[in-house]
């Protein structure tokens, strides 16, 4: 992958009084463990997105490390360490509010491939001593040029072998090396170069996107886990709405969630959109919205449609129940979703639909309440309510019994002639039920 780096004249270096990188803006944690792999005669380089966020003035998501050490040198220099990942070992170094990552510097281009809790066995196979590399072959490897600069805890310098200061300053998204050949390698790049560019603020570069314009089918071949964990955080990070916009104009989406892209060509774009939008306003407020009510987030527009398309009226529970299924199996098992995930995302639907009639009684309100998919569905309704006024009084008449119920208190329930006349069936019928006929209207029913 890397060209001899004499041809380019070598690494462009900042000297400490040349960039704006202030220790004081890293984490500590991260500074005591480059400290001591320095002073243990090792390099020590803080990498990838916590330079580049440093550089921009942004507060980093985490502090990655890169160094010479071997991963059992760097295991022995800490006592909360541990080394995790079959081929490419990395060192999990642990403290009380967060966990620090060092990896040995490497040369091979595939992406990262650690699975989660995955702990090396003392006795596994070590990997290849030649998939390490120098630390120049360590930023060729890497996506793109802003995310390849190294900080040098040595002397406090940047380090840009790649030509990723320019990019930083010029804002743009750059492969490193040919676009087509680091996506062929690894599809997901693809997914990744729009979400940096949404995120700063970035453009493409444009043989970049010339590449993502002829090679975006090929991200179906990129593994579901890898695809679910970058829409994860891309909906998380409180860009989500310029990021799904960027997916879809890259014709990504469609490849990824093509319930989502549907919702955008059939008219209901703008719905996905405002949701999107509501739950970046929620992160910026700092307020925490759950992975699944993300995830549900973009399956809502059709899924609601759908309800529509059925009926002024909701249809009855059996058919909703059934409407959900048809519209996130699929996509549940395409991204290798956890089942229990799955059904979470699905039941918040349904209880989504119970809420938009009002509580039949105290005791509806608490099987609701209990359902362990009721906070999500509860943050998907505020955020639905938010950017759909028809479903704002369809909330209000639940706000109340929910935080009785969520007190521990017996829910006060008006008793609806709706709710009275179940009841009085109930009773009749036992606990089978029955179907209903005077069904409550959606509130999103035209
Ligand atoms: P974030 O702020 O989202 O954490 P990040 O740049 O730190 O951004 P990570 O996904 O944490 O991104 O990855 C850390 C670094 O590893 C990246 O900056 C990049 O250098 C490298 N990297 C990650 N994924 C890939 C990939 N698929 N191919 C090549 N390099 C990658
Ligand atoms: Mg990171």
């Amino acid at each position: 992958m890397s060209e001899p780096e004499e041809k380019r004249g070598g690494p462009q270096v900042l000297a400490r009084a040349e960039h704006t990188i202030s220790r004081a803006a890293m984490s500590p944690n991260a500074l005591k463990v480059l400290y001591r792999l320095h002073g243990a005669g090792f390099l020590a380089y803080l990498v990838g997105g916590a330079v580049r966020d440093l550089l921009l003035g942004r507060r980093p998501k985490d502090f990655d490390i890169g160094t010479n050490a071997r991963p059992q040198q760097v295991r022995q220099l800490f006592r909360n360490a541990r080394v995790i990942g079959r081929r490419f070992r990395l060192v999990m170094v642990r403290f009380a509010s967060e966990v620090v990552e060092v990896a040995t510097f490497r040369r091979s281009p595939e992406p990262p491939e650690i699975e989660e809790g995955e702990t090396a066995d003392v006795l596994a196979p070590t990997p290849d001593v030649d998939e390490y590399g120098t630390p120049e072959e360590d930023a060729w490897r890497r996506d793109f040029t802003v995310n390849a600069l190294f900080y040098n805890i040595a002397d406090f310098s940047v380090i840009d072998h790649v030509g990723g200061l320019a990019d930083l300053d010029a804002g743009v998204i750059r492969t490193v090396g040919p676009p087509r050949l680091r996506f062929a390698e690894d599809p997901v790049r693809m997914m990744r170069a729009v979400e940096y560019a949404a995120r700063l603020g970035f453009r493409l570069e444009d043989e970049l996107a010339d590449a993502t314009a002829s090679m975006h089918p090929e991200i179906r071949r990129a593994a579901p886990a890898r695809i679910a964990y970058e829409l994860l955080e891309s909906l998380k990070g409180g860009s989500a709405l310029r990021i799904f916009r960027g997916l879809e104009d890259a014709s990504l989406l469609g490849h990824i969630v093509p319930e989502a892209h549907a919702a955008t060509v059939s008219g209901n774009g703008a719905v996905l959109w405002s949701l999107l939008a509501s739950a970046d306003e929620r992160y910026r407020k700092d307020e925490r919205v759950g992975e699944e009510t993300l995830l549900a987030l973009l399956f809502l527009p059709q899924f609601l449609a759908a309800l529509q398309k059925a009926g002024e009226r909701l249809p009855p529970a059996g058919d909703i129940e059934r409407l959900a299924r048809e519209q996130l199996e699929p996509a549940m098992l395409r991204l290798a979703i956890s089942h229990y995930r799955g059904h979470v995302v699905r039941s918040s639907l349904l209880l989504l639909t119970r809420m938009m009639a009002p509580a039949k009684s105290g005791k509806h309100v608490l099987r609701t309440v209990r359902h362990e998919a009721f906070s999500t569905a509860w943050q998907v309704m505020h955020l639905l309510a938010e950017v759909d006024g028809r479903y704002r009084s369809a909330l209000a008449a639940w706000e109340h019994p929910v935080s009785q119920a969520l007190a521990g208190r017996a829910p006060a329930v008006e008793a609806t002639k709706l709710g009275r006349e179940e009841a009085a069936r109930g009773r009749r019928r036992g606990r089978r039920g029955g179907r209903r006929h005077n069904r409550p209207k959606p509130a999103g029913a035209p």
